[in-house]
């Protein structure tokens, strides 16, 4: 029996930033994945951001609907996408050039 050398597995996982300005690819993500953040009071300030609310997008979850700050991550999940904070994001992940890719031998 030939002998398994044990490798391991990076996860890669698709992510993009939410910046909240009229760009193309946040209006191209706005229609797809992040929808337009409704509220009664769009001039009201963010708890977490401190931005005024109208910047602020917002993401259908399997755990219910995310407020997306600008700056937020936008990460595809299993189950969909989902905003994280950029400083957890950081913390938790690195950029895929980073690595070196190994690619898997055949056996
Ligand atoms: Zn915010």
């Amino acid at each position: 029996m030939k002998e398994r050398t044990p490798i391991s597995l990076i996860p890669l996982i698709h992510a993009f930033k939410f910046t909240g300005d009229p760009d193309p690819v946040n209006e191209y993500y706005k229609e797809t994945v992040i929808k337009e953040y409704v509220t009664p009071n769009p001039g009201f300030v963010c708890k977490e951001c401190h931005q005024v609310l109208s910047v602020h997008g917002y993401c259908e979850t399997p755990k219910g609907g995310r407020i997306a700050c600008p700056s937020d991550m936008i990460i595809l999940g299993i189950q969909g996408y989902y905003p994280c904070k950029l400083a957890t994001f950081h913390k938790t992940h690195e950029h895929y050039e980073n690595h070196e890719y190994v690619p898997m031998e055949d056996s």
